[in-house]
């Protein structure tokens, strides 16, 4: 088998994912934008960087703006719900094409 490095990224923006290791295990968030170049995703609540702004003209006092960093897509799983869980899930394609995926656990459409 053998690893592939043109694995495709099978998450997708809009995504609730549980982070499963890093300072940000166990918390879950939704996904706001997927890095494919980088196999990194941003998550929605994960992973805050904290920016210092410097005083300007339009914002005299600076301050502390907070922003999501990216995670590494290896570091998070899909959320299922009903396992309570980031899990592993498989794609099935349904008789008219369309695509679901379904919760390698418990079997249900996440
Ligand atoms: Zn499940």
């Amino acid at each position: 088998m053998g690893q592939n490095k043109s694995d495709k990224i099978r998450l997708k923006k809009n995504d609730i994912v549980q982070v499963i290791s890093g300072k940000e295990k166990g918390k879950q968030g939704k996904i706001l934008e997927i890095v494919k170049e980088k196999n990194r995703v941003y998550i929605e609540g994960i992973n805050y960087l904290t920016h210092y702004e410097r005083p300007t003209q339009q914002n005299p006092k600076g301050g502390i703006s907070k922003k999501e960093g990216s995670v590494a897509v290896s570091n998070v799983k899909l959320y299922c719900s009903k396992c309570g869980k980031g899990v592993r899930f498989r794609t099935v394609a349904g008789e008219d094409g369309t695509k679901s995926r379904t919760c390698v656990t418990c079997g249900d459409i996440i």
